[in-house]
């Protein structure tokens, strides 16, 4: 949020009593990168930076998101990692992470949360850089001020869909998922919902992902009160997709793009 310019506003409105101070900051997500399995020019892999004014997550550590973090926090502002699933367009950056804390900060015992098996896909598993936590669906964990809680989505390695429950506010995250999962799976009351909408509408049900339609209907089932698109091959046509997505959903939905913010 760009401070200055809320106060210039606020000038601009002195004639109207001035909002109350809120302890309740909110839920924002920066998107870092929301290419579908690989980067599209210009693009990223999945990443999204999380921030209820207390802790900042980063969830998930596609290609290219590291460097995309650096236009929004420092490296020492982030709290943790949270990471889906071990295919690398959802990880890969976590090995510039393993530099930069170890070597450039010269740091240890950072907090990453994944599932069993992504560990061992990295260059150095037993890295002094990071503490591992290994989530599972069905859990629920506390990250600062951030409740997660997660569940396993029909895609192939374990990977998990996740709630994000921090600022009074409630976000769901698909990961990557087949048409087998519903966001129902994350419960009532979802304020923004981040839904993949990877494959073409000719090729749903052929692949443990979803078209943009089959996005918008998981939402809609879900009871989700705001939707974006993430995780769209770069071959998709945007506006194609968020037509589709809005169909499914029956209102309304987005397409993330790198640098969106939302407030959720
Ligand atoms: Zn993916
Ligand atoms: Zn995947």
């Amino acid at each position: 949020m760009d401070l200055s310019e809320d106060r210039s506003e606020a000038q601009a409105r002195s004639d109207r009593p001035a909002a109350p101070a809120t302890v309740n900051s909110g839920l924002t997500v920066t998107v870092l990168g929301c290419s579908g399995s690989y980067p599209g020019p210009g693009g990223a892999g999945s990443g999204y930076l999380l921030d209820d004014g207390t802790t900042k997550v980063c969830v998930d550590a596609g290609p290219g998101t590291l460097a995309n973090l650096q236009r929004h926090i420092g490296f020492e502002d982030l709290d943790a990692i949270v990471l889906s699933h071990e295919h690398p367009d959802h990880w890969s950056d976590l090995e510039g992470w393993q530099v930069v804390w170890r070597y450039r900060l010269k740091r240890r015992d950072f907090p990453v949360f994944a599932p069993a098996g992504l560990r061992a896909r990295t260059y150095d598993p037993e890295s002094p850089a990071f503490t591992w936590h290994t989530v599972a669906g069905g859990d629920t964990v506390g990250v600062g001020t951030m409740q997660f809680t997660f569940s396993r989505t029909d895609h192939g390695p374990v990977t998990l869909a996740m709630r994000v429950d921090a600022g009074g506010r409630s976000l769901g995250y698909s990961a990557d998922t087949g048409p087998a999962w519903s966001m129902e799976a994350l419960g009532p009351g979802l304020d923004l919902v981040l839904c993949e909408a990877t494959v073409p509408i000719e090729e749903e049900d052929t692949m443990q992902h979803l078209s943009a339609r089959q996005a918008g209907a998981t939402a809609k089932a879900a009871g989700a009160r705001r939707l974006v698109l993430t995780h769209l091959w770069p071959s998709l046509d945007p506006g194609k997709a968020q037509s589709l997505g809005s169909e499914g959903f029956g209102a309304p939905v987005e397409v993330a793009t790198v640098g969106a913010r939302y407030q959720v």
